[in-house]
């Protein structure tokens, strides 16, 4: 997948909801609303009609939004989406996602450990390179 540039109106953007949009509202608002190209929010969620509610309430800007129930979901809507950047705070749904993608997981105390500055990840995820 080649490259746009920065302000490529084709330039896609991936949000998760939980742990990502809604631990720091204000910067992904901003955000979306600068975004020149697509917003698509991905989000393992059920209720769709809540999820309206909170992107809207948080004033984010979106093009679309997707609901999956399964961890490997997101990856497959990223790629049937052609998202170039991707964030989100659980690197579950992050490790089956093609490296045409760009990926950022988003810290929140969900997934990192303040007592000890670490990151919180299982075997599944993780892995100790020292
Ligand atoms: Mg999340």
């Amino acid at each position: 997948m080649p490259q746009p540039l920065p302000h490529d109106t084709t330039f896609t953007l991936g949000l998760d909801l939980d742990g990502v949009i809604t631990e720091s509202p204000e910067f992904f608002s901003t955000w979306t609303h600068s975004w020149p190209g697509r917003v698509i929010v991905i989000t393992y969620r059920q209720d769709r009609q809540k999820a309206i509610e909170d992107l809207e309430s948080r004033n984010i800007r979106y093009d679309e939004l997707v609901l999956v129930d399964r961890f490997d979901g997101k990856a497959a809507v990223i790629q049937d989406q052609g998202v170039h950047v991707y964030i989100d705070d659980q690197p579950e749904m992050l490790k089956n996602i093609s490296g045409d993608c760009r990926v950022m997981l988003f810290r929140n105390e969900g997934n990192f450990d303040d007592d000890d500055s670490k990151w919180m990840l299982s075997n599944e995820t993780g892995k100790l390179v020292c």
